[in-house]
């Protein structure tokens, strides 16, 4: 049996974990859950959003589940997610946005697979104060990180039956650092005859992801493009409820929602589980459970097509009432 780690996070992660593991079981795939508390509600006892024996978990099982976890802001504690990519090196960050049947919105046909470097870019915090008027970020590109992402994005197309990777960036602008990103992306892609290539700048990508979004299949692109092009596309599908999300790395990977802890709705039994089930999903395809991934998406798949849905979706089902009616479908 798979030992697979599960952060069950806090606000409305209990809730949407408790579903999502009641469906996987119902489906037949046995799983030992290690399930590893973190965030906000551990603090209190063990004096960190992210205690040593969470990371340890996942390090030993390699995968883990990961709902919502909240960091206390103003406490002086790392945000709990920046730091599991970093102690993990989970360099890539993955999210798959396809359509959902019965999901209206505005465009048919997206699915568009966004892959974006997680450890660098302006994301490295190398800020300083110039002076009282002036502030300067940096912007880091290094080969190494810049090979590994656009090797792994070719990879993941080659596996899963795409067709092209797009590379995004700035290059006209920012010469040296996007053109340092766009260099490796041509290098690398030369290793892969059978994909088509493609590069667009980011701003004309947003136009076009606006206006025509089922041109495009898998994106690459450095960190802070990446973060604002995958909430795009997260709002072309459907919006938070529905945005899933992986953080994948060398040795290790973890699999969690786009959104947050949903402070707003906690305790009432309204979350919507499934950015985290489709984010279950692709783990288990990922382990290569895909007989029961498919299982499971069917199931999820029709029981939106009855029009069955919680509250963010237009319905009035609630998360336990929406896991049962999926476990029915299985
Ligand atoms: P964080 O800082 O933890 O990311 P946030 O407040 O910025 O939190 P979310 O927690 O993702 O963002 O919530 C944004 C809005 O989306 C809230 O109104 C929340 O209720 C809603 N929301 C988020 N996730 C879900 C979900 N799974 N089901 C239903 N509504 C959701």
């Amino acid at each position: 049996m798979k030992t697979i780690t599960l952060i069950n996070g806090d606000g409305i992660g209990p809730e949407i974990s408790d579903a999502v593991v009641k469906i996987i079981d119902a489906s037949g795939l046995k799983i030992d859950w290690d399930i590893q508390t973190a965030g906000a509600d551990v603090i209190e006892t063990e004096g960190t959003p992210l205690p040593e024996r969470v990371l340890n978990s996942i390090k030993k099982n390699k995968i883990a589940l990961k709902a919502p976890v909240t960091t206390p802001i103003g406490k002086g504690f790392r945000s709990v997610n920046v730091q599991l990519r970093k102690s993990l090196d989970l360099y890539a960050n993955l999210r798959p946005c396809k359509n959902l049947p019965n999901v209206k919105t505005r465009f048919d046909n997206v699915d568009i697979v966004v892959v974006r470097e997680n450890t660098e870019d302006l994301y490295a915090g190398v800020e300083r104060q110039v002076d009282d008027d002036t502030a300067e970020s940096i912007k880091i590109i290094t080969r190494k990180a810049s090979e590994r992402i656009c090797k792994f994005a070719f990879d993941y197309a080659v596996k899963n039956g795409r067709k092209e990777v797009c590379v995004v960036t700035k290059a006209n602008i920012m010469k040296l650092s996007d053109g340092l990103f766009l260099e490796c992306y041509r290098k690398i892609s030369e290793n892969y005859p059978q994909i088509k290539t493609r590069e667009i700048l980011v701003d004309n990508l947003c136009m076009q992801l606006v206006q025509n979004p089922s041109q495009f299949d898998v994106l690459v692109l450095p960190n802070l493009y990446g973060d604002i092009v995958s909430d795009l596309c997260a709002g072309l599908i459907g919006g938070l409820g529905v945005a899933q999300g992986a953080n994948i790395g060398l040795d290790c990977a973890v699999f969690e929602p786009v959104h947050g802890s949903a402070p707003d709705i906690k305790g009432q039994n309204k979350a919507n589980p499934t950015a985290l089930l489709l984010s279950a999903i692709e783990m288990l395809r990922y382990i290569g459970e895909n007989i029961y991934a498919e299982k499971i998406e069917n199931a999820l798949f029709k029981t939106l097509e009855s029009g069955i849905c919680t509250a963010d979706l237009g319905g009035n089902t609630s998360t336990s009432e929406f896991a049962d009616a999926i476990i029915a479908n299985l």
